[in-house]
């Protein structure tokens, strides 16, 4: 047994062996915060040409044991992975539907649409129709207000049974955005077979558009597109003026990023109403 014991460890270092432990701890954490109701939902603006307020993205938020913010590109990639993401997602869709409903009761704010993320595991995991639609269901909303923001890695998983699903999705009522649009392997064309209402422009090309000549051509080409397959375009990360402006100029007509709002909580939201 001890020699068995040694021959489990040989291959990994102690940084090795950190990581894991790591990883472990995280996990567990995870469950927890899930138990202990830890995890919060922050709202961000999205906006007209206007500048009216149209509807906002749910951002998942997590405090760990010690106060400390975890950001969620550090903990949501190891929750796809773990499987985790199953029962988190589930969570943020039950949260964000409860907001929707309770804005869907209020003249002032019954058009807003709100947008949720899906991450691909989520996405393609047997139960994630019957439960959304289970939980539009228990929450009363008019599914028209929600959206599910899709991106490429579940096409990359299993195309065939994303289209499906998406298919599906369409007739619960709900709307389809693909998020980081440009950063995938977006063979352009495969678009005008799938289901979407919206792409998102991802923020890495407004961030770099006025000083990187690609990346401007990019835009341009992704809002061209979006025109004639009359899709909805979207630039999220509008952070300037100059941004938004040009992404005007080039016939976008939907902004979201610190220029027009951060994620907030709820009771920051613009006209929120104490609950
Ligand atoms: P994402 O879906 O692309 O979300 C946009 C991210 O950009 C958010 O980061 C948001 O806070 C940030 N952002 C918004 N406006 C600006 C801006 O003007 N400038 C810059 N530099 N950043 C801006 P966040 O909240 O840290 O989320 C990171 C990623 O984590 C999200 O990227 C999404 O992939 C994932 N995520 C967040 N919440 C959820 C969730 O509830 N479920 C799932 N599956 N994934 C989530
Ligand atoms: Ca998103
Ligand atoms: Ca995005
Ligand atoms: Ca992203």
């Amino acid at each position: 047994a001890k020699r068995d014991g040694r021959n489990t460890y040989r291959f990994f270092s102690p940084d090795m062996q950190a990581a894991v432990e790591a990883h472990a701890r995280l996990d567990s954490e995870l469950r927890a915060a899930l138990e202990n109701n830890a995890f919060r939902l922050h709202y961000q603006p999205q906006v007209d040409s206007r500048g009216q307020v149209t509807g906002g993205e749910a951002l998942i938020r997590w405090f760990d044991p010690s106060g400390k913010p975890v950001p969620p590109s550090e903990f949501i990639p190891l929750a796809e992975e773990s499987g985790m993401i199953i029962p988190i997602g589930q969570w943020v869709l039950r949260r964000a539907c409860e907001q929707l409903a309770h804005w869907q009761s209020a003249p002032k704010t019954r058009t807003l649409k709100l947008a949720v993320n899906i991450s691909a595991r989520q996405f393609l995991h047997p139960k994630f129709v019957l439960e959304t639609s289970a939980t539009i269901e228990a929450s009363g909303i008019d599914p028209a207000g929600l959206k599910l923001e899709l991106t490429e890695s579940a096409f990359l998983r299993d195309p065939e049974k994303t289209v499906a699903r998406m298919d599906e999705l369409r007739r619960l009522g709900v709307g389809l955005s693909l998020d980081d649009f440009g950063t995938g392997y977006s063979s352009l064309s495969y678009l005008k077979h799938l289901p979407f209402d919206q792409l998102k422009i991802d923020q890495s090309f407004v961030r770099d558009m006025l000083t990187d000549h690609s990346s401007m051509a990019i835009v341009r080409a992704i809002i061209a597109m979006s025109q004639s397959l009359e899709l909805e375009v979207i630039a999220e990360g509008v952070e300037t003026e100059a941004q938004r402006n040009a992404l005007e100029t080039l016939g976008c007509r939907f902004y979201q990023g610190y220029l027009f709002g951060h994620p907030m909580d709820i009771d920051q939201w613009p006209g929120a109403e104490p609950t």
